[in-house]
Order: C-alpha cells, then sequence, then structure tokens
C-alpha cells in the first residue's frame, strides 16, 4: 500500500566530480534493478550539489531533495538557502530535524516546525527526523522523546501527503550500530499510532516512516521486513553506489 522511500542523504560529503561519478554509477545501477518502478529513490547532496544533482538526475527514476532549509521565503540570512530556492532547482523533498542539525546547530522544536510548515506550503515533502539518544534509550524514555519529538510538528498545517517521518535513533546514526528489525518496528508503530491520533487512521496508514541509523546491505532486508517500515534514510552506505543500490534492492517488494 505504501510506496518504499530509499533515501540517501550524503551529509557534508562529496566534491562535484565525486558527485557525478556516484549518481553516474546509481543511475547504471538502477536501470539493471528488477521492479525498481515499485520504490522512489532520493539523493539529497549538500547544498552546493543540488543544482548540478539536478542536472545529473534529470530523465532517471531519482529525485532530488535538501538536507535542511530556512523557514522564510528570502531575506538577510546569511548562509541560508530558502524554500522556494530548492523548490526552484528540482528538489521535491528536505529533510528537517536531522539530530545532526539538533545536536551541533542547537534546532529546537519551535525552529523545527517553522521549517518544517515552510517546506509543506511550498508543496514539498518534508522528511521529519525523531528519534532517542543512547542515553534517553536506556533511560526508558524512547517512546516519550519520539511522542515529542512528533508532537512539534504534526498539526492542522502539515499535511498528511506532505509528510514522511524518519525514525532515526541517534545512537544508530554512524556508529555501526542497528536497531534490530524488533525495536525498529516497535517504535514504527508507536509513530504510527501517534500520526493516526493527529490525521485519522487511513491518513497515518498512508505516511511513509522510514528508519535510519547504520542501514547497510546486511541488515536492510531485515528491516525494511517489517510492517510499519517503509524505507530507509541511509547515510555513510549512500556514499557507496554498489552499497546503495544493495539497499535500494533490499526495498522492492518481492510480491506483485
Ligand atoms: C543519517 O545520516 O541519517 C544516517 C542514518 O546515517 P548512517 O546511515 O551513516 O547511520
Amino acid at each position: 500500500m505504501r510506496t518504499m522511500l530509499m533515501a540517501g542523504n550524503w551529509k557534508m560529503f562529496k566534491t562535484l566530480p565525486e558527485a557525478r561519478g556516484l549518481v553516474g554509477s546509481l543511475r547504471e545501477g538502477l536501470e539493471k534493478l528488477k521492479g525498481i518502478d515499485k520504490v522512489e529513490v532520493l539523493i539529497c547532496p549538500p547544498y552546493q550539489l543540488v543544482f548540478p544533482m539536478a542536472k545529473a538526475v534529470a530523465g532517471s527514476a531519482i529525485k532530488l531533495g535538501a538536507q535542511n532549509a530556512h523557514y522564510e521565503d528570502q531575506g538577510a540570512f546569511t548562509g541560508e538557502v530558502s524554500v522556494p530556492m530548492l523548490k526552484d532547482t528540482g528538489c521535491t523533498h528536505v529533510i528537517i530535524g536531522h539530530s545532526e542539525r539538533r545536536r551541533y546547530f542547537q534546532e529546537s522544536g519551535d525552529l523545527l516546525a517553522k521549517k518544517v510548515r515552510a517546506v509543506v506550503k511550498h508543496g514539498l515533502t518534508a522528511i521529519y527526523c525523531v528519534g532517542e539518544t543512547l542515553e534517553e534509550r536506556e533511560g526508558g524514555k524512547t517512546d516519550q522523546v519520539v511522542v515529542r519529538h512528533l508532537r512539534e510538528v504534526v498539526d492542522k498545517d502539515v499535511p498528511a501527503e506532505r509528510l514522511v517521518i524518519a525514525y532515526e535513533p541517534v545512537w544508530a546514526i554512524g556508529t555501526g550500530k542497528t536497531a534490530t528489525p524488533e525495536q525498529a518496528q516497535a517504535v514504527h508503530a508507536l509513530i504510527r499510532r501517534e500520526l493516526a491520533a493527529a490525521y485519522g487512521q487511513a491518513a497515518a496508514d498512508g505516511i511513509r516512516i522510514l528508519y535510519g541509523g547504520s542501514v547497510k546491505p546486511d541488515n536492510a532486508a531485515a528491516l525494511l521486513a517489517q510492517s510499519d517500515l517503509d524505507g530507509a534514510l541511509v547515510g555513510g552506505a549512500c556514499l557507496v553506489a554498489r552499497d546503495f543500490l544493495a539497499i535500494i534492492s533490499a526495498g522492492i517488494p518481492t510480491t506483485n
């Protein structure tokens, strides 16, 4: 019912020649993947690559997203990029609230709510990240933190059809430690219940909930087999075409 979304977060990696090489290999690999029309593939490069990557993915099934955006349309905000600017280059998605933004740039719930509203107001899809730290998990606070992150942004100004949630336990990001499929499914089910309370069950059933946190070729299939996992937000492994292709392939449904 929900189409898997396989999203790559390039973070602050890749020069232009490297990026061209990666997208070239991805395009080549995707053409050979049977059933690729049954999943969505998204790359989220750093800002300087958004425009050249729009050209690089043109005519392919790869969609383009950004990793952040300002909430104002324009203005004196040195170093920032707005949603209309990203839309102009061909972006369809923006990641908001990644734990690295929360942690290193002190992005608060209020700020993230403004950013998500800006993204959806312009007709783009927000991939809103939620997730607990190791300390919070060990303190039994996972559910509380995830629900708090969701309640920060989910409201009537954010239509369900413009929203994707990414559950990214902070302790699993870039660490090589992955949530078990059961741990991930438990939190994804909680997220779906919370979305159902806000939007109604039918709308909540249509919202993709991605898992992110050390997704690799060897663990993707088991994670994606869980009923409430609707794709992956992939960091490190999306920087290597062969690995990202293997993860994408794990998201292709095997039944009709
Ligand atoms: C991420 O950056 O969103 C992420 C999940 O990174 P990694 O796959 O490297 O853990």
